[in-house]
């Protein structure tokens, strides 16, 4: 770990030109002194991630408040060779969003720009500044009767920002895809100062190259987005939510295709948990119950969404009752109202941070083709027993997208939390030979940042590489966006 972390620090980094007072005086005037932060306790919390992996230093953290304001800050970095790191709520897992150690980056804080600037459901569309917050987005979109589907353990704190930059996933990747499907337009601010104005509320616009999607997902590498049009869906009439016991992960598989076959409505959510995730929530939260009775290795928590009351739940029942038959399902219990299914969801939600009191907890955010999600786990959770014995996998995620978040908890004891850890590497690297195998991805939901930036080379196409490399040359040929993230 030591390695990696020293790794992550510093290879590959330009020297940035450290900002002159003066410079940093003509970039706090743009916004205004008291928007431009300066003081070390206040700084603070932009220059840390929320795990204190990732602890950097930033000559001054600039809130703007328009595009007009963004674009001045662009052009000064631009004349003055300052690096920018554009940030948004600050909860992004890849240490994408945080500068470096240097002293010399300039953190962009887009969370004054947040405004909703129009909604209309009757294109069902939003346009929102990047700085909104997610919830905020879900409220506004509930407030005229529609949906905006992203739902993610942050939404409390991450920005529209953040989620188009890191093309967040969540619970119903299954039915409304990645923030990727769920954005009609941008407005995007370019490394040389130009306004990209692509706020385009339309569905079908076929005039040639889309390039919101160059933006989306590249980690602030390539321009800082200020507003997205995002789009609405009608709101489900009934939702039916199931805690489920399973034999095993093949039995997940073997109900989730029932469900997609069968369920009249969409299959919105289907996430995986192993017993010692519920084992472990139970353990941290006193006021968590067991969602089912039955005791069994696996369970799967699904909701399926409907326009018609009654359609789905008269559905799900049949679904379950020939998969108690068949040995599918081992015992259910259906949310019998909107508290039971919250505390269905707290118990899924609460799975990473009851694996604090476990101690040192080696993590993936891997993919596989869905139907390989049972064949990876079989795989992958042997070749770590057999590397560190005891070893305890906390496997879970969104089985639906083939997305696990497979983490490795260190033995109860005989092991250290240093040695445990210094095995970091070396579990990743037999975990990723899995997951590359299987035509799956190292990085499913929370993208590369500086976390993975080192691995990138072994497990991208080198075309796709060398054009990725090509494009932030063209778009940023300075280096000055997020340097040393991604790529
Ligand atoms: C408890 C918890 C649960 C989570 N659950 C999920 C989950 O289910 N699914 C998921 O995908 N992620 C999840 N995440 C990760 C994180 O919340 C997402 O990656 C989120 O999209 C980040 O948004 P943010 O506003 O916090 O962005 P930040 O963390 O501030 O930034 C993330 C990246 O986006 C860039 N960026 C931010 N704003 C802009 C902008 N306006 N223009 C250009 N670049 C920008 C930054 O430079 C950085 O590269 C979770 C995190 C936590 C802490």
């Amino acid at each position: 770990m030591g390695e990696r972390k020293a790794f992550h620090a510093y290879a590959g980094i330009r020297p940035a030109v450290p900002p002159s007072p003066g410079v940093l005086d003509r970039f706090a005037a743009i916004v205004g002194d008291r928007h431009a932060i300066r003081d070390p306790a206040d700084k603070a919390p932009y220059e840390r991630e929320w795990r204190d992996h990732y602890v950097g230093k930033a000559a001054l953290v600039l809130k703007p408040a328009s595009t007009a304001e963004v674009v001045a800050i662009v052009k000064l970095a631009g004349e003055t060779g300052t690096a920018l790191v554009p940030q948004g709520g600050n909860t992004g897992l890849t240490g994408a969003q945080t500068p470096h150690e240097t002293g010399h980056e300039i953190v962009v804080s887009m969370t004054r720009m947040d405004r909703i600037r129009d909604i209309d459901p009757v294109s069902n569309t939003l346009v929102a500044e990047a700085g909104c917050v997610l919830q905020r987005v879900q409220e506004a979109a509930d407030e005229v009767d529609r949906l905006f589907p992203m739902f993610i353990g942050s939404q409390g704190s991450c920005t529209i920002g953040g989620n188009l930059s890191t093309n967040a996933g969540g619970i119903n990747v299954l039915a409304y895809g990645n923030m990727r499907d769920l954005v009609l337009g941008l407005e995007v601010v370019l490394p040389d100062g130009r306004v990209w104005n692509g706020l385009r509320r339309l569905k079908k616009d076929n005039t040639g190259y889309d390039l919101r999607h160059l933006f989306m997902g590249a980690e602030g590498t390539l321009g800082i987005v200020t507003a997205a049009v995002l789009k609405l869906y009608p709101r489900p009439l009934e939702q039916v939510t199931v805690f489920a016991a399973l034999p095993s992960p093949d039995a997940a598989l073997a109900l989730m295709a029932a469900l997609q076959t069968r369920a009249a409505g969409t299959l919105t959510s289907f996430e995986l948990l192993p017993r010692i995730a519920l084992d472990i929530s139970l353990a941290f939260d006193s006021t968590a119950r067991d969602p089912v009775a039955t005791v069994a290795p696996w369970y799967a928590l699904f909701e399926v969404a409907a326009m018609h009351e009654g359609a789905a739940r008269t559905s799900v029942e049949a679904v379950l009752a020939d998969a108690f038959d068949d040995g599918t399902v081992i015992d259910a219990t259906i949310a019998d109202s909107q508290a039971q299914r919250n505390t269905f969801w707290r118990m899924r939600e609460t799975v990473s941070d009851a694996q604090k009191p476990l101690g040192g907890s080696i993590k993936h955010d891997v993919s596989v083709p869905v139907a390989l999600v049972p064949r990876f786990l079989d795989e992958a959770i042997p070749v770590c027993r057999a590397m560190i014995p005891d070893c305890r996998p906390v496997a879970f995620g969104h089985m639906g997208d083939g997305n696990i978040h497979f983490n490795i908890s260190q033995p109860a004891q005989g092991l250290s939390r240093d040695d445990f850890m210094a095995r970091y590497g070396e579990i990743n690297d037999a975990v990723h030979a899995i997951v590359m195998r299987l035509g799956g991805s190292i990085s499913a939901e929370h993208g590369i940042g500086r976390l993975k930036r080192h691995l990138l080379p072994e497990v991208k196409d080198p075309v796709e590489l060398d054009l990725m490399r090509k494009l932030k040359a063209l778009l940023d040929p300075d280096g000055l966006f997020n340097p040393g993230k991604v790529l």
